[in-house]
């Protein structure tokens, strides 16, 4: 039976009030076809981003350092097994410019990320992060590479990392496996999680929406996992196929519901980082604006060099692969004021672009 908008209304206000609805519920609210309920949804959730963070939204300078990877990952584009791939990884200088070009460009994040190259061991991250550390004393160092140990997590935080970024991919353990081929483990992958926050990292963890073989059941799985976990960072996005994959004939994730649930996350985590991602960019190009109009608070430009952006490339049509970095911030930043917003360096002064 078809439900009245004022039920999902009171669906969203529950949620927000009390942070929480049934799973069943949760299920209706994100299937629903009511357009005014929907449009609730994306208001209140505004609403409790612009009580906490007002109209700002912040910047973090992603480097992707480089494209090689241990892993086979079935969705992703630089997954071992796609020999089609041109790999490249940027030496510790390389890096270290990146970063000075952020710095100069307004950045006091910078989010290094890549796969997982067995070649940036313990000892080369190490290094990197301290200098990274020393040249930037008041900058947050974000890791995004992948699974590794507790210890060598452990190294990482004590050379100067801060933040660490290990999407769940998904909650359900059945999905995972899916997923991922059989040497990949989804309980590794959670107790990696559990072991940066007992360190002490500022963890982001976050999933695909859509994925092949997604249910809408296991959506509900993701929020009662946020709900537990309490990650200071949710990281979603829409999975776009990639040619070289064995997913290339599914269809990606839809927009719609990539905003619906950052919208249930704003209500359900109020104060939580949600990155407008690169990926909702990519299948919408306005897709960002309406992440941060549905409750993002995050924009993670690209400063990667020019010469490799195309290189890492998780998945098709991935936007932004010609920019260079100053072009790539002036960009954003003008998206951001269009819908009312403005970007701010979250350690540091307001910066503006014209
Ligand atoms: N190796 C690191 C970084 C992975 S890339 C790690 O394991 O965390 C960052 C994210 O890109 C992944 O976590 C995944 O959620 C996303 N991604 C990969 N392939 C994708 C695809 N085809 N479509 C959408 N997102 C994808």
């Amino acid at each position: 039976m078809i439900k009245e908008t004022e039920y999902y209304k009171d669906l969203v206000d529950r949620l927000e009030k009390t942070k929480d609805l049934s799973n069943e519920e949760f299920t209706e609210l994100l299937f629903c076809d009511d357009k005014e309920a929907v449009e609730y949804l994306t208001e209140r959730a505004r609403a409790v981003r612009e009580k906490i963070y007002g109209k700002e939204v912040y910047l973090r300078g992603l480097i992707e350092f480089t494209n090689y990877c241990k892993n086979n990952c079935k969705y992703c584009g630089i997954r071992c097994g796609n020999k089609n791939a041109d790999r490249y990884r940027l030496s510790k200088d390389d890096i270290l410019s990146c970063c000075d070009m952020g710095y100069e460009l307004g950045f006091r994040t910078f989010v290094l990320q890549g796969g997982e190259d067995p070649y940036f061991n313990d000892d080369r991250m190490v290094e990197i992060v301290s200098d990274i550390r020393k040249a930037h004393p008041d900058c947050a160092i974000t890791l995004s590479i992948g699974e590794r140990e507790k210890e060598s997590y452990q190294k990482l935080f004590d050379a100067g990392a801060n933040r660490y970024l290990l999407r769940h991919e998904t909650a359900n353990k059945a999905h995972y496996e899916y997923l991922h081929p059989k040497e990949m483990s989804f309980d590794h992958r959670m107790q990696c999680l559990k072991d940066l926050k007992e360190i002490g990292y500022q963890v982001g963890c976050g999933m695909m929406i859509g994925s092949p073989g997604q249910k809408p059941e296991h959506f509900v799985e993701d929020l009662r996992f946020l709900q537990s976990f309490k990650p200071e960072m949710v990281g979603i996005g829409p999975f776009i196929p990639h040619h070289d994959t064995e997913f290339a004939n599914c269809s990606a994730g839809t927009v719609d519901m990539t905003l619906r649930l950052l919208s249930v996350i704003r209500l359900l985590l109020p104060d939580v980082l949600l990155p407008a991602t690169t990926a909702l960019g990519t299948i919408d190009p306005i897709g960002r604006e309406k992440g941060i109009l549905a409750g993002a608070n995050v924009v993670m430009p690209n400063l990667s060099p020019g010469n490799v952006r195309e290189k890492y490339l998780l998945y098709d049509n991935k936007i932004c692969t010609g920019d260079e970095a100053a072009e790539c911030i002036r960009c954003m930043s003008a998206r951001v004021s269009k819908v009312g917003y403005a970007v701010i360096i979250s350690r540091g002064d307001h910066i503006s672009y014209r």
